[in-house]
């Protein structure tokens, strides 16, 4: 196969170790060999020895990778799989293989698979800053996706899992809104999400964010409301200097 001839030395450094396993989030997901670093490789071999076709089935293994570069950090000889998955993947496209369908994410199994492997994948990082904050004595905060459902498990922030097991001392769901309607409902939410335990729940408030700008009597509205909601404190956030007058008034909120 004339597109893996760049490739060969990569191929053949494999000594199949499995170092690579224990840093694959996608095959700490699926269990496939196919889908770990050593699998891809020994199937790219067989496409380079001519033994296997680029058929649509391989097509689907080959796309599975997040081409994140995790398992060259554990690999020996530093193979690249990312850049052979690309390179494959490139190949594919050049040859019109039709890339698999948004509509397949569209179906429950598929769905959940994609679901779980990032939830997997951003629960790994999380847990290696806790070793980290734990070796070092500090403490370890998460400004996290305030819509839980909607947004931060799609983009595998599951973040009342973290709170549950003890994975961050401080979680602030940022519930940046103009809807004092929306704010409440969040406020209820995130009481019930961050739990009773030993995590620190911090009520995120925007006051110049993506949201757009809380005028001053509704940024004391939402704040008022967070710790009657029993926040255990408040984060403020502001993408732009404040002025006077909002400086003024917080100072006041404060001293309540
Ligand atoms: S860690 Fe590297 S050398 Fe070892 S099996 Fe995986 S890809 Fe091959
Ligand atoms: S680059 Fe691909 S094979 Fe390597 S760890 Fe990431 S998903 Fe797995």
């Amino acid at each position: 196969m004339e597109f893996l001839t760049e490739q060969v030395e990569d191929i053949v450094r494999c000594m199949k170790c499995g170092n690579c396993m224990s840093a694959c989030p996608v095959f700490a997901v699926t269990g496939r060999e196919a889908m770990l670093a050593r699998g891809r490789i020994q199937l790219l071999k067989a496409v380079m020895n001519g033994r296997l076709e680029l058929t649509d089935g391989l097509r689907d293994v080959l796309f599975t990778c997040l081409n994140c570069d995790a398992c060259s950090l554990s690999c020996p000889p530093g193979i690249r799989v990312d850049e052979l998955m690309k390179a494959a993947k490139a190949e594919l496209l050049r040859l019109g293989k039709p890339l698999p369908e948004p509509q397949d994410l569209l179906k429950p199994g598929v769905a959940y698979k994609e679901l779980q492997m990032r939830i997997e994948f951003v629960r790994s990082f999380v847990e290696s800053m806790r070793g980290l904050t734990d070796h070092h004595q500090i403490a370890l905060s998460a400004a996290v996706r305030a819509r839980y459902y909607e947004d931060a498990l799609a983009e595998g922030q599951d973040w009342a899992d973290w709170c549950a097991d003890g994975l961050i001392d401080i979680c602030c769901p940022m519930s940046y809104t103009l809807s004092f309607g929306a704010f409440a409902q969040w406020m209820a939410r995130h009481r019930r999400l961050t739990g009773e335990g030993d995590v620190t729940w911090l009520a995120g408030i925007g006051l110049k964010s993506s949201a757009g700008e809380l005028p001053l009597d509704e940024a004391e509205r939402q704040i008022c409301f967070a710790r009657r909601a029993d926040a255990d404190g408040i984060a403020l956030f502001s993408a732009a200097a404040l002025d006077d007058a909002a400086l003024e008034l917080l100072g006041e909120i404060a001293a309540l």
